[in-house]
């Protein structure tokens, strides 16, 4: 329905209506001007004219209140709207004689836009109160929060963040964080390197590092710690990256602890066990061939677990070098099916005496490697023992490499036996981790897979499983063409060195 066609419509009719009372009142009030004074014509007409001002001026003032009537409810409708509280009824529009369906309809507009805007005022408040409660919880939160921008500047730093810093938050603000905050990550997968990747790449991105040290302004550790960063390009606020800091020192500093005592003890071991290999090979070459059957499967169970022991104590020792940052690798060029063949043979006596088999699968058209051999040694030792441990009643381990699709060396260690619970997989790569499954029935350290990462990693190469319970386990791992990396190796050397996934110093954080 078009309101303002019918409100013109009936206002033409009520002006109409008047102008037809004014015309019949005129005359009506001629003819009684005439009744009450005859003869004086002056007198008549004089008359007449003061009746008709009054009438007209009735009439007039009636049609003037009709006509603006709707416009006052109007403006008494957005009259209300404006006070604060809204206090008092609404103007009552029922009354309304002109133009009623009009201004009921505009002040149903009039009400929904005061809604409205009402509620966007209201919303308003509640961000800025969400705003201020959460910069309230940043500032009083127990965690330390590090806000920095894109040049990589400190904007933002909580209380907990300052003292844990031990730093005003006067000398932390405006400050770059390499500056503030001094830290050295387990591997070259550094906050730094990933703050850049993520500068280029994302939009959004966070990540968790474990087992990060913090160091003072004289280089002296003194707390560790695990770190998430949180990555948000171009935000509103200017902070693009968030740092929260969980800090872990007491729990990290017990395990340091049990590694110097095992790692001294595991010493000690080393002197008698080189001895005791010499002595079985001695005999094994001057009385091995008298021997008869029987002696001769005791000869290899001793040998075997000399060998086992050798590969516990050198793990044990590897580990110890690792947190210290002092084991470094020294990747030289070689025929990988060589290295892994070399690995194999001692492997294949303790899978004899445990009744394994290990089947090798070495595509020809390998390229040669960059691998320190010792180190490649030590994963392919663990991850065949651990094959030859876990694989229950199956005999057949699988041992495949070749190269995949990226250009690298790919080996993967299979076997068919217990397999591995879907909820452990994230952790089995961690120090000292060992599944409640095989903790009570197979002996371990949960050392190995730890210390194949570390090497792998340092290698250029990455290691993951793929596993079912109660069908076995694959493990694999990549290392590098030497083509990829021979331009690192410097003059004159015949290696190129790395430093082992450990407390590798970050140079560039260290920078000043
Ligand atoms: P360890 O074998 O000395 O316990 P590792 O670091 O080599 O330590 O392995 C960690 C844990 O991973 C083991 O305790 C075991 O629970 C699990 N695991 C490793 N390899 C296998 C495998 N091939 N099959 C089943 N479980 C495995």
């Amino acid at each position: 329905m078009d309101y303002s066609k019918h409100f013109s419509r009936n206002l033409t009719l009520i002006i109409f209506i008047f102008l037809v009372i004014a015309v019949f009142g005129s005359y009506f009030l001629w003819q009684f001007s005439e009744y009450i004074l005859e003869d004086d014509l002056v007198l008549k007409v004089l008359c007449w004219l003061l009746l008709s001002t009054i009438l007209l001026g009735l009439i007039s003032s009636v049609l003037t209140k009709i006509a603006f009537k709707p416009l006052s409810k109007l403006m008494d409708v957005i009259v209300f709207t404006g006070h604060n509280s809204r206090e008092g009824a609404p103007p009552n529009l029922d009354k309304l004689f002109l133009g009623r369906e009009m201004i009921t309809s505009l002040a149903r507009q009039v009400y929904d836009l005061s809604n409205m805007s009402s509620q966007a005022l209201e919303s308003n408040k509640n961000s800025e109160n969400l705003q201020d409660s959460g910069s309230y919880i940043i500032e009083h939160i127990g965690l330390p929060i590090i806000g920095i921008d894109n040049s990589q500047k400190v904007v933002l730093a909580n209380k907990a963040a300052s003292e844990y810093l031990n730093q005003s938050t006067d000398d932390i603000l405006e400050k770059p964080i390499y500056d503030v905050v001094k830290l050295s990550f387990s591997s070259e997968d550094t906050f730094e390197n990933w703050l850049a990747a993520s500068q280029q790449n994302t939009a959004v991105n966070s990540r968790t590092w474990e087992h990060v040290k913090l160091t003072d302004q004289k280089n002296n550790q003194t707390r560790q710690l695990n770190l998430i960063a949180n990555f948000s390009k171009d935000p509103k606020n200017g902070i693009e990256t968030i740092l929260t800091i969980y800090d872990r020192t007491e729990e990290y500093s017990r395990n340091d602890g049990q590694m110097d005592i095992i790692t001294l003890a595991v010493h000690e071991l080393r002197t008698p066990l080189t001895i005791m290999r010499g002595y079985i090979e001695v005999f094994e070459e001057e009385i091995g061939p008298t021997l008869n059957p029987e002696m001769t499967g005791f000869m290899r169970k001793m040998k075997a677990s000399s060998e086992q022991l050798t590969s516990f104590v050198s793990n044990i020792l590897s580990v110890a070098k690792i947190e210290e940052n002092q084991l470094i690798l020294k990747l030289q060029e070689n025929n990988w099916s060589n290295v892994v063949k070399k690995s194999i043979e001692d492997l294949e006596l303790r899978a004899r005496v445990h009744n394994k088999h290990i089947e090798l699968n070495i595509s020809d058209d390998l390229p040669n490697v960059a691998v320190d051999q010792i180190s490649i040694h030590e994963v392919l030792n663990n991850l065949v023992d651990n094959a030859i441990k876990y694989s229950g009643n199956s005999s057949r381990i699988v041992l495949t490499s070749f190269l995949n699709s990226e250009g690298m060396i790919e080996t993967s260690v299979q076997d068919f036996g217990i397999g591995i619970p879907q909820a452990v997989m994230p952790d089995l790569f961690q120090k000292f981790f060992r599944s409640h499954t095989s903790k009570g029935k197979v002996g371990g350290t949960g050392l190995g897979l730890f210390l194949s990462k570390s090497i792998i990693t340092a290698h250029g190469g990455s290691i993951w499983v793929r596993s079912k319970e109660g069908e076995g386990s694959i493990f694999s791992f990549t290392v590098q063409p030497f083509d990829n990396i021979k331009h690192e190796q410097e003059k004159g050397q015949d290696g190129i060195m790395r430093g082992a996934h450990g407390w590798i110093k970050n140079h560039n954080l260290n920078r000043q």
